[in-house]
C-alpha cells in the first residue's frame, strides 16, 4: 500500500512544472507522515527543475523547505505524535555511521546524504520534495517547530535559507563584539542579517543596490555599504572579523578579503554556476586570512536554529503564493523580484 499525493513536477529541463500525482511509502516503524502545509521556494529548486547541475532525475518534484502537521507515526517513533507541527529541510537520510554522521554533520556524510528531492535513497529510485501534499520521512530527519501557528508559512524558509546562514555564523563564532559583513540581500542574505543581528554582532550589509539600504536596516543591519562604490568599500578595509558571502553570481572575492582583519574568514554559501575569479594569494598570506565554504547544517544544528528563531521571533520575509503560480515565481526569482522568499500555500492551493 502506498499513499497517493498530489504534486507539481518538472518533466524535462525546458517545460513548466505541471500537476502530477506521486505515491509516498506507507510509514515504516521509524517514519513520520506529514501533511504539508507550506513549502518555501529555494533557488536550488529552479536549478534542479531545469537540470542546471546536470544531475536531475525526471520527473522532478522540488521543495526542501517544508512545514506541516504530523498525521501518522510508526510504532518506534518516540519524538513525534499525531497533531505535532513538523519541518523537513534539505536531507531525509544519510549513512548514519561515518565520521560526519557520527558528529551530527549529516550534510557532510561521506556516502552523500539523501536529498529531500532528487536524492536516491535506499530502496528508492528518486525522492520527491515538498511541492506535494504529503511526505513520509525517517524520524531522525524531522524537526520540531515551536513558532506560533500564524507564523508557519514564514518558518518554512528557515529549513534551508535559515540553516545555510545560521551554521557558518555559529561555526565562526559570530556574536557580541564581532564585526560581521553579510554580502547580498536575497533569500539567504536577509536571513543572515536577521540571525547575525540576533546573535549580537555588529552587522554590515554589502549590496550593489542603494535601494535596499532602508530594508537592510529594518532587518537588523547596523550599517550598509554600497559595494559598487570604491570609497565606501575602502572604509571597511581590515575592519571585519568575519564575512558571509551569499551571492551566487561570480564576483571578485578580493574586494571582500581585503575587508577582513588579521585571521578573519570569508565564507561562501552561494553556489555560482560559473566559478568566481581566483582571489590573489597575497590577500590571504599577509593577514593570515581564510577563504571557506559551508553547506546547510546538520539535523541537530537545524533544530537548534529553529529553536533560536522561535525564541527570538525570527522568521523569513515572504510572499505567499498558490502552487499554480510556481512557474511565474521562478521567472521573478531569476530577476531577484521577491522580498525575500516565495512560499507555496500547499494546503490551500494543491487540491
Ligand atoms: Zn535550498
Ligand atoms: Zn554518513
Amino acid at each position: 500500500m502506498s499513499i497517493p499525493a498530489k504534486a507539481y513536477a518538472a518533466f524535462d529541463p525546458h517545460s513548466p512544472l505541471v500537476p502530477w500525482e506521486i505515491a509516498r511509502r506507507e510509514p515504516g516503524p521509524y517514519d513520520v507522515q506529514i501533511q504539508i502545509l507550506y513549502c518555501g521556494v529555494c533557488h536550488s529548486d529552479l536549478h534542479q527543475a531545469r537540470n542546471e547541475w546536470k544531475n536531475t532525475i525526471y520527473p522532478c518534484v522540488p521543495g526542501h523547505e517544508i512545514v506541516g502537521r504530523v498525521v501518522a507515526v510508526g510504532e518506534k517513533v518516540t519524538r513525534f505524535k499525531v497533531g505535532d507541527l513538523a519541518g523537513v529541510g534539505c536531507m531525509v537520510d544519510s549513512c548514519g555511521h561515518c565520521d560526519a554522521c557520527a558528529s551530527g554533520e549529516e550534510q557532510y556524510c561521506r556516502e552523500g546524504f539523501v536529498g529531500t528531492y532528487n536524492g536516491r535513497g535506499p530502496g528508492s529510485e528518486n525522492t520527491y520534495g515538498g511541492y506535494s501534499q504529503v511526505i513520509v520521512v525517517k524520524e531522525a530527519f524531522v524537526l520540531h517547530i515551536k513558532h506560533p501557528e500564524k507564523d508557519l508559512a514564514a518558518v518554512a524558509p528557515l529549513l534551508c535559507a535559515g540553516i545555510t546562514t545560521y551554521s557558518p555564523l555559529r561555526h565562526w563564532n559570530v556574536g557580541p563584539g564581532k564585526r560581521v559583513g553579510i554580502v547580498g540581500l536575497g533569500g539567504l542574505g536577509h536571513m543572515a542579517v536577521k540571525l547575525a543581528h540576533a546573535m549580537g554582532a555588529h552587522v554590515v550589509l554589502f549590496t550593489t543596490s542603494p535601494g535596499k539600504t532602508a530594508d537592510a536596516k529594518r532587518l537588523g543591519a547596523d550599517e550598509v555599504c554600497i559595494s559598487k562604490d570604491p570609497e565606501q568599500m575602502a572604509r571597511y578595509r581590515e575592519q571585519l572579523d568575519f564575512i558571509l558571502d551569499t551571492v551566487a553570481a561570480p564576483h571578485r572575492l578580493d574586494d571582500y578579503l581585503q575587508l577582513l582583519k588579521r585571521d578573519g574568514t570569508l565564507t561562501l554559501v552561494g553556489a555560482p554556476s560559473e566559478p568566481h575569479p581566483s582571489p590573489g594569494v597575497f590577500n590571504l598570506l599577509f593577514r593570515r586570512r581564510s577563504l571557506a565554504g559551508s553547506l546547510i547544517g546538520g539535523i541537530r544544528e537545524t533544530q537548534e536554529m529553529l529553536d533560536f528563531c522561535a525564541e527570538h521571533g525570527i522568521v523569513s520575509d515572504i510572499e505567499l503564493i498558490p502552487i499554480d503560480y510556481i512557474n511565474t515565481a521562478y521567472e521573478r526569482m531569476l530577476k531577484s523580484d521577491v522580498k525575500y522568499r516565495f512560499v507555496i500555500d500547499i494546503a490551500a492551493s494543491l487540491k
